[in-house]
């Protein structure tokens, strides 16, 4: 039996089921656990989605207003986590990963440690929203508009509205199908990628100015502060794309963004062409894909930055 076989034995059998994903959820993260909370209703199940967080931007998606923040339920009888890497980044919420019965990790991350007793991970994906596309056809879940909706939301923010280096043919064959039925993609193109909230505008704007370059230019490092967000009613989510701008810079290799928060510093680091980031935050103790990845130091701002840039320096 293939791992894809034996995870459908294992939603058949359970009468519980939660589904969860990363701290700080992206696009990504949500499309894909609403496409699998939508297809699981379809064949009859009824589980729970906890997002603690969830982010404004991805309030249209189907299935938003059901996902809850807790629960009671003291132990599932299945956990299943889409586009996550560790258990340590379900954060808060995995004791109901590691309560439940039986476990399962759906992702893309190449640093995916492997921690359901079922793992279906494929590094290639650009999105786990990608993967679950073809998990659902396998399971012949009818891919309804709604469904194909949340997986379309998932591959165009993990993939930067197609642009980044994961992107292939069959990402391209995969939308155009989603097109066929009838899903409108620059209708959720925009909504998901393209509309800012005013306050992301204005973290953007504060961290554009504070922007740094070092190496010659090839390192664009910039910051935000707790203040900062308090200052512009940040809600979650509204530092999403930060880090897009220093890369977007002609001759920057690498952009560094980093973000004050109550455990201290979240570090989202993005490449162009030859620095493996996933490897320079497996150092800093996080991971993530080779041109995106990401880690949580407990420092100050200046203490992460200096350390940063010195483990840059022997990669640029
Ligand atoms: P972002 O910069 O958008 O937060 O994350 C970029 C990528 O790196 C995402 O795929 C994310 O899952 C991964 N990532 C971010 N932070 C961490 C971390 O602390 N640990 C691990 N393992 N991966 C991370
Ligand atoms: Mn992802």
């Amino acid at each position: 039996m293939s791992t894809l076989d034996n995870i459908l034995e294992e939603i058949n059998k359970a009468e519980t089921i939660v589904i969860l994903t990363h701290e700080n959820p992206d696009g990504d993260a949500i499309g894909s656990a609403l496409a699998l909370y939508n297809s699981l209703k379809q064949i009859g199940k009824n589980p729970d989605v906890i997002i603690p967080e969830y982010p404004r931007t991805f309030e249209f998606l189907p299935g938003a207003e059901e996902t809850k923040k807790e629960s009671d339920v003291e132990k599932y009888d299945l956990a299943i986590s889409v586009d996550c890497a560790t258990i340590k980044m379900l954060n808060g919420f995995a004791k109901y990963f590691e309560n439940a019965k039986s476990r399962i990790s759906i992702d893309h991350h190449s640093t995916n440690t492997m921690f359901g007793d079922l793992n279906y991970v494929s590094p290639d994906a650009p999105a786990c929203a990608q993967i679950l596309l073809v998990v659902l056809e396998y399971f012949k879940v009818d891919i309804t508009k709604e469904i194909g909706t949340c997986i379309l939301a998932g591959i165009i923010t993990d993939t930067g509205g197609f642009k980044y280096s994961g992107v292939t043919a069959e990402t391209f064959e995969f939308v155009a199908w989603l097109a066929n039925k009838g899903i409108n993609v620059p209708k959720v193109y925009r909504k998901v990628l393209q509309i800012k909230t005013r306050a992301n505008f204005e973290l953007n704007r504060i961290a554009a100015n504070r922007l740094e370059f070092y190496e010659d230019g090839k390192v664009a490092f910039t910051y935000i502060t707790k203040e900062d967000e308090e200052k512009v009613n940040s809600e979650s989510g509204d530092h999403e794309g930060i880090v897009e701008t220093g890369r977007d810079i002609e001759g920057v290799e690498v952009s560094i963004f980093l973000r004050e928060t109550d455990k201290g510093c979240k570090v989202s680091m993005r490449s162009n062409e030859y620095v493996n980031v996933s490897d320079v935050c497996l150092l800093l103790g996080g991971g993530g894909h080779i041109r995106a990845a990401g880690a949580t130091m407990q420092c100050t701002i200046e203490q992460a930055k200096e350390k940063i840039l010195r483990q840059i320096k022997s990669v640029i």
